[in-house]
């Protein structure tokens, strides 16, 4: 008897000590392959997941109230994609699919005053972390054209705003320069990532002072820019001389700054750029997308005659397709349509595909996929069917399957493809302050669980150019935050464990630009804020207090 009670005991307490271990964990990854970019840890283990953190990694029997099985998966760090220009539900599902756990518009950003209404549009309404930067070009748009339709709050209000030229071509006088860099501050007060600068498609417009302006401001802050840069795309001289303008504000400041899609013709000198100036101290790197061709409005600067045709020697029937329709236009059909849509979506073909292989060896380089949003817009929505979305660049759901897939074809090893697609845009952030990505972008424990697992051998891009929404395939769980946004490959509607990711509000650092302070510091009176020297435009020359191109007044 007393031996029986003693067995009932003992199965009492093993018992109880089973379930109290079982449920150590909110979640558990058992045997998937843990790979970590930061520490080079790849192993397989097993992984707890407790209060959205990555409480433990073991090779210990761990027990939860859920269990993921990933036998002969990859679990990786949650995919961080910071150049999406669409952050909508519709686009939600493609997003995870593709694996990634964060996007974040840095190119071009939202509307510096508009900024607090931009998270607050997502906040608790999305499955993956959002952020953005403060727009350079929206900034332009209000001061320069007037424009003020800013209730669409996302990279649409990019499409709406440049119908106007004033953004792209006008020089702003100094007071002008100061209520551009007055709009761009009230979005970094607001806890903007840093700025996007546009400058590729405002070449004309922007002055190399307005440039050094902008960086100065952000800087102030700690905070990055982020440039499609000033003769992109170009030839292998202009795109890297472009890249260099910023680089070199950026050392004279010390100030952070991103290269966006760096891959086009001078990508290897722009890279090595990259690589010395951080050897030295700096905090730049670069992304790219793992595509040939780019993608952009067709009323574009870059795409008129004058410089696509003449300067780069390209041809419309080679290069410029409507992503609508799949036809190539002619220099006729691109003037009919641009009386009719200026800004119609197209495809630019611009480096020959072999290059993809070179970008996705290159150390340090982020992934950013430069997805947009797609038109027309109006009726989509979480539900609506991967194949009747409108078309668009595959680069909007394939990118980062892509880079894995062409990793495993082209002998690249997966540690490295995956500091591209989590924790080059992890390292540099957290690097410049931002807390949420000091602790994303690594599989280590007290990390934030946002993970990626997919199968290895069978992960891949299935979107084309001619049906870019396709689903990317072989990645099947994800989670945000602790939690199961993606199991077996099924995206879960209304999880929306999604984080801001963003500075915490701040008091304004900004100091307006007057003659005065630049003679009394620099001993030289600039004409206006395009300048410094008069008669930089030719129409300037000799006439430095007339301003022939003044809108707004
Ligand atoms: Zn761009």
């Amino acid at each position: 008897m007393n031996i029986l009670k003693y067995f009932l005991l003992i199965g009492l307490f093993v018992l109880l000590t089973v379930t109290a271990f079982a449920q150590e964990y909110d979640l558990v990854i058992l045997n998937g392959r843990v790979m970590d970019p930061e520490t080079n840890f790849d192993q397989v283990t097993n992984v707890g997941v407790k209060d959205g953190k990555i409480a433990i990694i073991t090779e210990k029997t761990i027990g939860g109230t859920e269990t993921i099985d990933a036998s002969g998966l990859v679990v990786a760090p949650g995919f961080i994609d910071g150049h999406q220009h669409c952050i909508e539900p519709y686009a939600y599902r493609l997003m995870l699919r593709d694996g990634r756990t964060t996007i974040m518009d840095m190119e071009i950003g939202a509307h510096g005053p508009k900024l607090n209404e931009w998270y607050k549009r997502r906040e608790r309404n999305a499955p993956l972390n959002f952020g953005a930067s403060v727009a350079h070009e929206f900034a332009r748009a209000e001061v320069l054209d007037g424009f003020k339709d800013w209730k669409y709050l996302y990279t649409p209000d990019a499409i709406r705003s440049r119908v106007k030229q004033g953004w792209s071509k006008t020089r702003p006088t100094l007071e002008q320069g100061n209520q551009i860099l007055a709009l761009i501050d009230e979005g970094l007060q607001q806890g903007g990532l840093g700025i996007g600068s546009t400058v590729g498609y405002m070449r004309e417009g922007v002055s190399a002072r307005e440039i050094f302006e902008l960086q100065k401001l952000s800087g102030r802050y700690g905070r990055f820019i982020d440039m499609h840069f000033r003769y992109t795309p170009g030839d292998d001289v202009g795109e890297t001389n472009g890249i260099q303008e910023m680089l070199a504000n950026a050392a004279a400041l010390g100030t952070p700054a991103i290269a966006a899609h760096f891959n086009n013709p001078g990508y290897n000198m722009v890279h090595e750029l990259l690589v010395r100036m951080r050897e030295r101290g700096y905090n730049v790197w670069g992304e790219i997308y793992p595509y040939a061709a780019g993608s952009t409005a067709l009323n574009a600067v870059f795409l008129e005659p004058e410089v696509w045709v003449k300067a780069l020697g390209n041809k419309y029937e080679d290069t410029i397709q409507d992503v609508a329709t799949g036809e190539f236009y002619t220099q006729k059909s691109r003037e009919e349509m641009l009386k009719k849509e200026p800004t119609r979506v197209v495809l630019v073909y611009k480096i020959p595909k072999s290059a993809i292989v070179d970008w996705i060896k290159m150390p340090g380089v982020a992934i950013g996929s430069d997805g947009m949003p797609l038109f027309p817009d109006d009726n989509l929505t979480w539900d609506t069917p991967y194949e009747d979305l409108p078309n668009t660049h595959p680069r909007f759901s394939g990118s980062f399957a892509r880079v894995l897939r062409l990793a495993r074809e082209n002998n690249i090893p997966l540690m490295q493809a995956l500091s591209m697609t989590s924790y080059n845009y992890a390292r540099p952030l957290g690097d410049m302050g931002l807390k949420a990505m000091q602790e994303r972008g690594r599989m280590q424990k007290g990390m934030v669980a946002d993970i990626t697992i997919f199968n290895p051998q069978t992960v891949t891009d299935n979107s084309t150019y001619a049906k870019g929404t396709l689903p990317s395939t072989g990645i099947l769980h994800v989670l945000v935050d602790g939690v199961i946004v993606m199991k077996d490959q099924e995206p879960l509607k209304g999880v929306n464990p999604g984080q801001p990711i963003r500075f915490e509000p701040a008091k304004s650092r900004f100091e307006p630009l007057s003659i005065e302070g630049w003679t009394h510091q620099y001993y030289t009176s600039p004409v206006d804020f395009g300048g410094g020297v008069p008669g930089s435009q030719p129409n300037r020359m000799g006439a430095p207090d007339v301003h022939p191109d003044i809108h707004g007044h």
